[in-house]
């Protein structure tokens, strides 16, 4: 067996080994998809980026609040961003 074939395939192994300590949730590909497509759409400047929508510090992070709707964001500073993850309805949400 040529050594780069068996190398990928114990790669792969640690890998399937690795994902299943370490799954990546449907929720974690939903969110990562969300975040990609708001920072294409911030580039292309079809949105808009905002003041903290709580204190208008201009320093403001996306918020999503539904990831099914990548577009659908809320600007928060970091402290107000985290305020509203360290709120249990919200714990999870990016
Ligand atoms: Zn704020
Ligand atoms: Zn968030």
């Amino acid at each position: 067996m040529p050594w780069k074939d068996n190398h990928n395939r114990k790669h792969a192994a640690n890998m399937r080994e690795w994902r299943k300590t370490h799954p990546m949730s449907e929720e974690q590909r939903v969110r990562d998809r969300a975040r990609a497509y708001a920072k294409v759409y911030l580039k292309r400047g079809l949105l808009k980026k905002l003041p903290c929508s709580v204190c208008a510090d201009p320093q403001a992070q996306m918020h999503h609040p539904d990831y099914c709707k990548p577009l659908d964001v809320i600007w928060l500073c970091v402290k107000h961003h985290k305020d509203l993850h360290d709120w249990p309805l919200f714990r999870g949400v990016g």
